[in-house]
């Protein structure tokens, strides 16, 4: 089968032929039809985190299962043992020895795929592989931080804002207005990012934040120092800040420097039950992302234009 291989940190990836796996006890083999390309898997290929290398990177994955059809991986694995309190809650992406696919073990850039279980296959009847690949780890890890600022939604006149317009943050703008009556802002500094969210529903794409205006909740999908900063001094009091994003920034913290109560927490991922909510959420209310499709020949490329910023949505490795 031919695999897409990241060999060297921050080399380029290298097409390999390699064996078909086979499945040991539990486990299950699946033949990719699609895998997106996350922003995350440039961090895997520069080095920032991941495990060992060699490594087949894609944690997006929509396969082809022999008995379940297609199929929807679910990709932070976690360890399962009794004694895990976060795989005992089913926050399996929380576990501290979750080995993620495309991270951790082999993933989706590649013909064939090894999964430890088949709980981790959601079947996605008719939905189109391309689309629904994305919302494996994007579409997740939106809905799951758009979910835990719904509490602090539930007040008159709530308002929102999602800081960063890219895939990510064009799930959240359609989850956040079909799941809370919010006033919602989005932050970005792209022209082409703030017009795909007013399309999708933001009431307001904006490139600086207006003054003296408090959101109830914010989701930072950059996380860099400035973005984080704009965010601490935008929550409202009792409000939340949410951030996903992996640029590295930080925050004082303490009574009196944040807005009194405020909530600030990040959020990983989704759990194995909010990917089956999503899918049907997606079912039911439907989503509109955009996606490129590219053949997995062209992964490095994929990757090189995503972190250039030229994938206005998300980009999608098809396997013939
Ligand atoms: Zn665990
Ligand atoms: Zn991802």
């Amino acid at each position: 089968m031919k695999s897409v291989v990241l060999v060297e940190a921050k080399k380029p990836l290298v097409i390999e032929e390699r064996e078909i796996p086979t499945a040991e006890a539990g486990e299950e083999i699946i033949k990719v039809i699609a895998c997106g390309v996350c922003h995350s898997d440039i961090h895997v290929a520069d080095g920032h985190f991941g495990g060992p290398l060699p490594l087949v990177l894609g944690h997006e994955v929509v396969g082809e299962h022999p008995e379940l059809g297609r199929v929807l991986v679910y990709a932070p694995w976690g360890c399962r043992k009794p004694d895990c309190r976060q795989c005992n809650a089913g926050l399996e992406m929380i576990c501290a020895n979750s080995h993620e696919a495309g991270v951790v073990d082999d993933g989706g850039y590649s013909e064939y795929m090894r999964v430890p279980s088949r709980d981790y296959l959601i079947p996605i009847g008719d939905l189109d592989p391309a689309t629904t690949a994305p919302l494996a780890c994007g579409g997740l890890t939106a809905f799951r931080a758009v979910k835990r600022t719904l509490p602090h939604l539930n007040v008159p006149n709530a308002k929102a804002l999602i800081i960063g317009a890219g895939g990510l943050g064009q799930f959240a703008v359609q989850f956040m207005k079909k799941l809370a009556n919010v006033e919602l802002t989005v932050l970005d500094m792209a022209d082409d990012k703030l017009d795909a969210a007013t399309e999708l529903g933001a009431d307001h794409a904006v490139k600086e934040l207006p003054a003296g205006v408090k959101y109830d909740a914010i989701i930072d999908f950059v996380g860099a120092k400035p973005t984080l900063e704009a965010a601490a001094g935008a929550v409202n009091r009792q409000g939340i800040l949410v951030v996903v994003g992996l640029a590295g920034g930080r925050l004082e913290f303490g009574v009196g420097v944040i807005p009194s109560e405020a909530v600030l927490t990040t959020s990983i991922w989704g759990s194995l039950d909010e990917l089956k909510e999503l899918l049907e959420f997606v079912r039911t209310q439907g989503v509109n992302h955009l996606v490129e499709t590219i053949p997995l020949d062209e992964a490095q490329e994929a990757l090189d234009r995503l972190r250039r910023g030229e994938i206005r949505g998300r980009v999608v490795l098809t396997v013939a």
